[in-house]
């Protein structure tokens, strides 16, 4: 991809000097700050003033807000992971200049953005807020400004030490606040469209925002400086098993040139039908050097290998335990843990290990 440019409008809202918490909103694209186009009948990015113009509420909070825009917004159906890249590079180049981050961005793809941010962004110790919406902020009925206007508000929320109360990647949507890296898109027609199924969310907004202290990372110390890992390795596939897989099928993908990682999506709590073909591939796989993960198909529980007899043999042939991870928060670690080493041993601690509070 080449290098991508930006758009900053540095709006100064704060009223009460010093003290006002600042925050950078990076605004991609998505849904949120989308247009009907009549003549295509489509709905399309606008830029980046019409989207200010829809939110005069902006102006009025006291906070010292810039947004730093995509030249050319996008729907995250198109995100790459070259864009986790510049994000990752946009909030480390603005990291000491401000307080938190919001990152406007569709839904469709927010939970592996927001998975991938969580790992690359390294002793992050500040909020990075993702937030987007169902209905553009154009439309009469909308969830476009609350959700845009509550994630500020909680960005911008400090302790009484001075400290970010969030310290980590999340998702704002529809009045819930979650670990970006455990969310899933779950619906596109209602409002609710995210959910952390196996894990609390970290606040819930009504009337007041109530804030689950006991499950937010609590950095402990906040001097560290943030380091952002920017290689991803990309050579990673996701197999969903459905009862009738044909080997064929499933060799296509383990046979992929380069192939390093796959999630492999299993049953229930990660199982595997018992059929030797299916064994011998993911033998010859695993000795090619391809890490394997187990990850459920269902959105609650945890893989547990060898509680039936139809996951031992996978536990046997040496796949890696996803326990309670999401499928968006497996394959964007994969793609972390393998462009951060090419040690066997390391690559396996790593992906088993919850490394940001991705699993359980
Ligand atoms: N297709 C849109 C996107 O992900 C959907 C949304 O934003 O809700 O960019």
């Amino acid at each position: 991809m080449k290098k991508m440019s930006y758009k900053t409008i540095h709006i100064n809202t704060a009223v009460s000097g010093k003290s006002a918490s600042s925050i950078l909103i990076i605004y991609t694209g998505g849904t949120l700050g989308m247009l009907y186009d009549k003549k295509h009948d489509v709905l399309r990015p606008f830029d980046l003033e019409q989207l200010l113009e829809k939110i005069p509420e902006i102006a009025s909070f006291d906070l010292d807000l810039q947004i730093i825009a995509f030249e050319k917004p996008i729907d995250s159906s198109n995100i790459q992971p070259s864009h986790w890249v510049e994000l990752a590079k946009l909030i480390q180049e603005n990291y000491a200049t401000f307080d938190g981050f919001v990152v406007i961005h569709g839904t469709d793809t927010m939970a592996y953005s927001a998975s991938a941010l969580s790992y690359m962004l390294e002793n992050l110790s500040k909020p990075v807020i993702f937030t987007g919406a169902q209905l553009p902020i154009g439309a009469i009925r909308n969830d476009a400004r609350e959700n845009l206007i509550t994630a500020l508000e909680i960005a911008s929320e400090k302790e009484a030490n001075g400290l970010p109360r969030i310290q980590e990647v999340c998702i704002y949507f529809d009045n819930f606040l979650l670990r970006g890296c455990r969310a899933k898109k779950v619906q596109s027609a209602h409002f609710d469209a995210f959910r952390s199924e196996n894990f609390p969310p970290l606040a819930e907004a009504g009337i007041q925002i109530d804030y689950h202290k006991a499950f937010l990372i609590q950095q402990n110390n906040t001097e560290k400086t943030l380091q952002i890992q920017t290689q991803l390795h990309t050579n990673v596939a996701i197999l969903k098993l459905f009862p009738g897989i044909s080997a064929a099928l499933v060799n296509s993908i383990l046979q992929v040139e380069n192939l390093k990682g796959l999630v492999f999506e299993t049953f229930g709590a990660g199982n595997a039908p018992v059929e030797k073909w299916l064994m011998e591939s993911l033998q010859k796989a695993i000795d090619k050097g391809i890490v394997i993960m187990n990850v459920s198909q269902c959105i609650g529980g945890k893989v547990l290998m060898g509680r039936y007899e139809t996951s031992k043999h996978l536990l046997a042939l040496g796949l890696i335990d996803g326990a309670d991870i999401t499928t968006e928060a497996a394959i964007t670690k994969m793609m972390y843990v393998l462009g951060k080493t090419e040690h066997a041993e390391e690559i396996k601690i790593l992906l088993a290990t919850s490394l940001r509070g991705e699993m359980n």
